[in-house]
C-alpha cells in the first residue's frame, strides 16, 4: 500500500483539517532543490521546507557531519555535561551575531527558543524585585505554537481557541515609511500605561503573516524607546536567520541591537531540530547569584543535542562559503528581474523582495486557508512546484543551491497561475 494511504490510518498532521485535505503526498527522497514522491514525480521544494534547508537538502557535508558525530557521541544531557560540538558552534555563531550577544542557551525548536526568550525577559525583572507583567509585540507577528509563543503571535487562524489562556500583550502595527511617529507615539503610551517586561518581534520581515517587510529605521527607533525603558528587546530571527535578508541576521542592519535572539531552522541545514537563545551579558548576569533560585531552571530534554549541533557548524561554513554568497547574490538579482516582469499585471497588487525573500500579493480576497489559495496551492503542486500561498500572497524563498532552470521553472509556475488567481 502507497505511502499517503497508509499515512491515513494513523497520523494527524498539523495544520490540516483531515475531513476536506487531500491526502498528503509521501516524500521518499530528497535533494538539493527537489522532492520525489512515492511514484517518482518530483518537486522543486520552493520554500526551502519552510525555510530551513536553505543549502539544499542531503547536502553532503551536512550529512557527512552529521555521520560522523553520531558514531563519536550521539547524546548526552546538557544539565552538568557540555561536549565539543555545543562549544565550537557557540564559538563559531560569537563570530557572527551581533556583538552584544555573549550567551548561547541551546533548546530543541523554534517555539521553545521563544518560550525560553520571553521567560528569560520576564525573570530577568523579577530577579531585581519587579513586577513587570506586560509584553510588546506587532500585529500578526508569528513566533510559535507553545502557549508563551502563540501568545506573541497575532494570527487569528492559529490562536482563537486559545485568546482566553494567553499571556498579556499589547499589539502596535509594524513601523512603515508613513506610520512611524503614530506607532512611536503609541508605544510610549502604552509603556507609560504597563509594566512592560519585553517586546518581541520578527525584524524586517514578517513571515508568516505573508512575508509582510517593515523599515530598519522603524524598528531601530521602536528599539531604542523600549530599551531606554528597560524593557528587554527580543530578535525572533527564526525565518530571518542565516543570510535570507541578504545579511547573515536580519539585526546586522539595525543600529540598535536586541538583548535577546531567537534561532532555529535553517540553524541546523533543515537536518535536524534545534534551536537557540542567545543573550548579552547583560541579561547573563542578571540570573547570577547566591540563591539559586535566581538561575535560569528551564531545559529541554534534548538541549544542544550534537547532531544537531554539529549539522549547525557544518551549515556555517556553507553560509559563508564563495559558493553560497554567489549564489544568494544570484538569486537576489533573479527575484528583482523578475519582480519587474510582474509588477504591472492586473493581478498583481503588491511584488516585494528582500534578500532571497520573494513574496507577490495578488489582486484578489481570500481567505488564509480558503479555497482559491487551496486552488493555487494545488495548481503549484500539479505542476511540480512546492510553494505554500499566505493566504493571497504568495512567497518564494528557495534553498540557496537552487539551479537557475529550476528558479525559472517556478517564476514561469508562478506568472501562469496568475491567470488562474
Ligand atoms: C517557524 C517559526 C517559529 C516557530 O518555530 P518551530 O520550530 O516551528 O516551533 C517561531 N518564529 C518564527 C519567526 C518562525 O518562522
Amino acid at each position: 500500500m502507497k505511502l499517503a494511504k497508509r499515512d491515513q490510518a494513523y497520523i494527524w498532521h498539523p495544520l490540516t483539517q483531515h475531513q476536506t485535505a487531500r491526502p498528503p503526498i509521501g516524500i521518499v527522497k530528497a535533494k538539493g532543490a527537489s522532492l520525489w514522491d512515492e511514484n517518482g514525480t518530483e518537486y522543486i521544494d520552493g520554500i526551502a521546507s519552510w525555510y530551513t534547508a536553505m543549502y539544499g537538502h542531503s547536502h553532503p557535508q551536512i550529512v557527512e557531519a552529521v555521520s560522523q558525530q553520531m558514531k563519536e557521541l550521539d547524546f548526552v544531557m546538557f544539565s552538568g555535561f557540555t561536549h565539543e560540538p555545543a562549544v565550537k558552534l557557540s564559538e563559531q555563531l560569537m563570530e557572527i551575531l551581533p556583538e552584544n550577544q555573549q550567551k548561547i542557551f541551546f533548546n530543541d525548536n523554534g517555539s521553545t527558543a521563544v518560550e525560553a526568550g520571553i521567560k528569560m525577559a520576564l525573570q530577568f525583572h523579577h530577579n531585581a524585585g519587579e513586577k513587570r507583567d506586560t509584553l510588546i509585540a506587532f500585529e500578526n507577528g508569528f513566533h510559535g505554537d507553545t502557549f508563551g509563543a502563540m501568545s506573541a503571535s497575532g494570527l487569528a487562524s492559529y490562536n482563537a481557541p486559545f485568546e482566553d489562556f494567553l499571556l498579556k500583550v499589547i499589539r502596535i502595527p509594524t513601523p512603515q515609511s508613513d506610520n512611524l511617529d503614530a506607532v512611536l507615539k503609541q508605544l510610549t503610551t502604552i509603556i507609560a500605561k504597563n509594566n512592560c517586561a519585553a517586546f518581541i518581534f520578527e525584524p524586517l520581515v514578517q513571515g508568516a503573516a505573508g512575508m509582510k517587510f517593515h523599515t530598519a529605521e522603524g524598528l531601530d527607533a521602536l528599539i531604542k524607546k523600549c530599551q531606554e525603558a528597560e524593557i528587554i528587546c527580543i530578535a525572533d530571527e527564526i525565518m530571518t536567520g542565516f543570510g535570507k535578508t541578504g545579511t547573515n541576521f536580519a539585526s546586522d542592519q539595525l543600529q540598535n541591537k536586541p538583548d535577546i535572539m531567537c534561532l532555529g531552522k535553517a540553524l541546523t541545514a533543515g537536518m535536524f531540530p534545534l534551536s537557540i537563545t542567545s543573550c548579552s551579558q547583560r541579561v547573563f548576569d542578571r540570573f547570577l547569584s547566591d540563591q539559586v533560585t535566581k538561575g535560569f531552571f528551564h531545559a529541554h530534554t534534548f538541549s544542544a543535542h550534537p547532531l544537531g549541533c554539529a549539522a549547525a557548524i557544518a551549515g556555517l561554513k556553507l553560509l559563508s562559503s564563495a559558493e553560497i554568497l554567489e549564489k544568494r547574490t544570484y538569486i537576489e538579482t533573479a527575484h528583482q528581474q523578475f519582480a519587474n516582469r510582474i509588477k504591472s499585471h492586473v493581478k498583481v497588487k503588491e511584488v516585494r523582495c528582500k534578500g532571497v525573500i520573494l513574496a507577490i500579493d495578488l489582486q484578489v480576497e481570500m481567505e488564509r486557508y480558503g479555497n482559491l489559495r487551496d486552488t493555487l496551492y494545488q495548481f503549484f503542486i500539479d505542476r511540480g512546484v512546492a510553494l505554500r500561498p499566505l493566504g493571497s500572497t504568495v512567497y518564494v524563498l528557495p534553498p540557496y543551491v537552487i539551479t537557475e532552470k529550476e528558479l525559472q521553472k517556478i517564476y514561469d509556475t508562478v506568472e501562469e497561475a496568475l491567470a488562474i488567481a
